[in-house]
């Protein structure tokens, strides 16, 4: 596959809310990450984010959008933070960002106000795991608006995270390097 195409996601295309904590100091490394803040999704991602943001609108709600794509030079910086597999995916394996089909995100209700989804994005805890006994109940039925969203459209999550949804198959398909023309650059 040669023609992996990254599409932009703004807010004013895709009816979404986007905070890119890569391109800020809000994560797990204190520092950007990311130069630009630009959320991009490979083709049939960016479409399956379509239907999600029609799901979520009707049941009055709106997708804030944590991260995307991922270049696997900034992959590289989080693994060398964190060199946790549990967490962060190593770079021989490659983590389903790089391939622009993963992303990181919550539901935001109708005031704009963020779900309470039990811990932040990106925490390293076991309450990080979907379906993880002990929280609230409001809790897991936030994540289950969130997962029924989100396998609505096509997506599929992983154990570990709450925020974290990718394309079946994603494993499948090549990481995409898009440092050297692309609008992301590492700082
Ligand atoms: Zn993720």
């Amino acid at each position: 596959m040669t023609d992996h195409r990254l599409i932009e996601i703004t807010p004013a295309t895709h009816g979404v809310d986007i905070d890119l904590v890569y391109a800020t100091d809000r994560n797990l490394t204190g520092r950007p990450i990311y130069r630009a803040a630009h959320c991009l999704l490979l083709e049939p991602a960016e479409a399956a984010l379509r239907r999600a943001v029609e799901l979520a609108a009707q049941i009055g709600m709106t997708l804030r959008i944590f991260d995307a794509y991922r270049p696997p030079q900034a992959q590289q910086v989080l693994w060398d933070f964190l060199p946790d597999p549990t967490y962060v995916a190593d770079l021989s394996r490659g983590s389903n960002h790089s391939r622009g089909t993963a992303l990181d995100l919550t539901l935001l209700d109708a005031q704009g106000d963020e779900l309470d989804m039990g811990t932040g994005f990106d925490a390293m805890t076991i309450a990080s795991e979907h379906f993880h006994a002990g929280l609230p109940v409001q809790v897991q039925r936030n994540r289950m608006l969130l997962l029924g969203v989100m396998h609505g459209a096509g997506f599929t999550h992983i154990k570990a995270e709450w925020w974290h949804y990718e394309l079946p198959g994603s494993r499948a398909l090549p990481v995409i390097d898009n440092s050297e023309s692309g609008p992301l650059r590492l700082m």
